[in-house]
């Protein structure tokens, strides 16, 4: 995949050398006293917040860039918005709500939207996992929003059911793929133009390794890409803050005194039991936060250089877990490459791998039957 502008190969070594040392004053207004160390230099809260805006800026001029080129029609734009309660997707809301306009504030005899607006209408989908109070404080948060809300329930039952034949790992990454879906498929029925996903750098750092190491190499590009065309191109899935880190998303989220809900995962609980129970996903999210202290470029690195890999793009084969491209040959050649578990047992042929499965899903799936 192209971003539009060819990544230099220097540019990710310079990066990997960047200061930890927070520098007195603001890099950028040389006024205000440094808050924290960025790529771009050491940054007061408000040349972060300007920082992450233009980020976000121009993610949406690329999404506009087909109709000021005559290339698209020009029906409005709709938005659907995966929200979890966390930081960076209440972030991702906080930042979005200038870009979508409402019909009071279409000025009187004029039926195009305001000139700062690109959507016409937006909703919140959001993923139960089947806990009441975690679903009301979820809500509470979305409420501070005037759009739609919409919840989906991960299928709890059935997950927990093939626990107990899974490993963390394939656990973790059925979850996740299975919510993935869940929320792409909504938004297609739903029939909006646009999903955006509050994935942050390093959140795309930890998928891009943890999805290497359990062998999701064929769909990668569109588990980690800025923009992915889905459903034939009728949706278009934008992840906006996939070049700001999770830490400029917590420092930001601290300084607008915005509320967040802390949802305990499985990771978080496996943290507490060991490094096994972790599985891959959990190990590699170690690796990555604790890397990203010594060298805060790290999840850009990886990111640049997931950003060079290739999407799939119309295939007439998608997984039907994860909804993602699935390569005809998944199963086959997945015993010789795949480290999916800590104890390898990969005792099944080919042929007990239901089809059509990507590759990770196929991976996670394999003990259930
Ligand atoms: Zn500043
Ligand atoms: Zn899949």
């Amino acid at each position: 995949m192209s971003c539009g502008r060819p990544v230099d190969e220097s540019d990710e070594i310079a990066l990997a050398s960047i200061s930890t040392t927070l520098a007195k004053t603001c890099t950028k207004c040389s006024i205000e006293p440094a808050q924290i160390v960025t790529l771009a230099g050491s940054l007061c809260s408000a040349c972060l917040k300007a920082s992450v805006t233009t980020k976000l800026r121009t993610s949406l001029h690329r999404l506009e860039a087909p109709r000021r080129l005559g290339r698209a029609d020009k029906s409005p734009f709709s938005l659907a918005i995966a929200f979890s309660g966390g930081p960076a997707s209440r972030l991702l809301l906080e930042l979005i709500r200038p870009h979508v306009y409402t019909v009071e504030e279409r000025p009187l005899h004029y039926r195009g939207p305001p000139s700062h607006a690109l959507f016409a209408r937006a909703q919140i989908i959001y993923v139960s996992s089947g806990s009441a109070v975690i679903d009301d404080q979820v809500k509470t948060v979305a409420n501070d929003f005037d759009y739609p809300f919409c919840t989906v329930t991960l299928p709890v039952e059935a997950v927990e059911l093939a626990a107990n034949a899974l490993d963390p790992s394939a656990k973790m990454t059925l979850q996740k793929n299975l919510s993935r879906s869940l929320i792409t498929r909504t938004a297609h029925e739903q029939g909006v133009t646009h999903l955006m996903m509050g994935e942050t750098s390093t959140g795309v750092a930890i998928r891009t390794i943890a999805g290497m190491s359990v062998g999701a190499g064929f769909n990668l590009g569109e588990q980690v890409a800025t923009h992915v065309p889905l459903f034939n191109d009728k949706l278009q899935l934008v992840r906006p803050l996939a070049h700001v880190s999770s830490r400029e998303v917590a420092f930001l989220v601290k300084q607008l005194g915005l509320r967040t809900i802390f949802v305990p995962n499985d990771l978080t609980m496996a943290k507490a039991k060991g490094k096994k129970e972790m599985g891959i996903d959990g190990t590699v999210e170690e690796f990555v936060l604790g890397l990203e202290q010594q060298f805060p470029a790290t999840s850009s690195v990886v990111g640049r250089t997931a950003a060079k890999l290739s999407l799939c793009g119309a295939t007439s084969t998608l997984c039907s877990v994860c909804g993602l491209p699935a390569d005809a040959n998944a199963s086959t050649w997945r015993h010789a490459t795949a480290l999916s578990s800590f104890t390898e047992h990969d005792d099944l042929t080919p042929s007990e791998i239901a089809s059509p499965l990507c590759y990770s899903c196929g991976i996670a799936t394999r003990k259930i039957a």
